[in-house]
């Protein structure tokens, strides 16, 4: 939170649009940066790797799961959760309860950011939904974030409630998907789960995210995507860049033995290193960035960059869509 802050201070994060986020940043940092102190369990205040170009406005993190099956190739988090499977949190519900009486009501949830809140093992267990039932009655706002189309269960609840649903979604291609996000389901079977939610009233979010030079960055394979996406409902296109991390890049090079090379180039020789990641050079990100914001465009969606810091090119009141949650529910008593 203080690195928000400081980025808003050093004018890091330029446009009129970024500073109206940096004020309202800065003045529920304080009321945020007053829980930080409290002992938490699974609700955490969100602040990914700590990182300058992160420019979400204040918020918490909550997974039901540690781990995830969906078993992402580019995946982040599995550096520092080292988890093989989803793996259902104890206590969730006791946990959870004990950790609303002490958050900020104002602030959304996001679930989850380190695992995906609907694997396959959620559709028997129910973890998630029982978890939605208690944030969503209670008139908080959530955002999920998904690659699963299990979602739609729980449809009658998130639409009902203060609820966004932001899909991944990397590629159209089925085979290409079925070997960087071996255990997700199949694209189509996301772009179907949008256009449901859609239908009943649910803002939906494309992340079209990480973008990985050479596998998935074709311009006219990126349009018909977001055509795709944006035909089925979506409102808003949310992208990034690939963030290299050893183990990360370990998995890809297996499966991608022929861009070894281009990758190292372009990660370790022209690159840089920000935090724990090595991201790409700055004209190459950009480049990449504005491709995707002049196709949203086209397709009359707002857009905005993740972890880039590019946010002259973000068209929308907030970089994670939080601005789409609607308020269908007051805020009501936790205890
Ligand atoms: S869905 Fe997200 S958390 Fe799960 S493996 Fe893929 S990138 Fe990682």
């Amino acid at each position: 939170m203080r690195r928000i802050a400081s980025s808003c201070k050093s004018g890091m994060l330029g446009s009129k649009r970024l500073q109206k986020q940096c004020d309202v940043s800065q003045s529920l940092n304080i009321t945020l940066s007053s829980h930080l102190n409290l002992e938490m369990n699974v609700v955490t205040p969100f602040d990914p790797w700590k990182g300058k170009f992160c420019t979400c406005p204040p918020k918490y993190s909550f997974s039901p799961y540690s781990g995830c099956s969906h078993k992402c190739l580019y995946c982040y988090a599995t550096s520092y959760i080292k988890v093989p499977e989803s793996r259902p949190k104890a206590n969730l519900e006791r946990r959870l309860m004990r950790d609303l009486i002490k958050i900020n009501r104002e602030l959304p949830i996001s679930m989850s950011n380190s695992s995906d809140p609907y694997p396959p093992i959620e559709a028997s267990l129910g973890l998630t939904r029982r978890c939605l039932e208690l944030l969503l009655s209670r008139g908080l706002k959530v955002m999920i974030i998904t690659k699963s189309n299990i979602v739609v269960r729980d449809a009658d609840l998130i639409s009902r409630g203060n609820c966004t649903v932001s899909f991944t979604i990397t590629t159209l291609e089925d085979g290409l998907a079925s070997i960087i996000e071996t255990g997700a389901p199949k694209p189509r079977d996301r772009l179907k789960a949008i256009k449901c939610l859609s239908q009943m009233g649910v803002p939906c979010i494309i992340r079209v995210d990480p973008i990985v030079p050479g596998l998935n960055d074709d311009e006219k394979k990126l349009r018909r995507l977001i055509e795709e996406v944006v035909k089925c409902g979506v409102r808003h296109v949310s992208s990034s860049t690939y963030k290299v991390k050893p183990d990360n890049l370990a998995r890809m090079i297996k499966a991608f033995p022929d861009k070894a090379k281009y990758w190292h180039e372009l990660y370790y020789e022209e690159g840089f290193r920000h935090g724990s990641s090595r991201y790409l050079r700055d004209d190459v990100r950009l480049n990449l960035m504005k491709m995707v914001k002049e196709i949203a465009d086209d397709f009359g969606v707002t857009f905005s960059t993740c972890r880039e810091g590019f946010t002259h090119l973000t068209t929308s009141t907030t970089c994670d869509a939080s601005h789409l949650i609607p308020l269908r529910i007051k805020v009501r008593g936790l205890r």
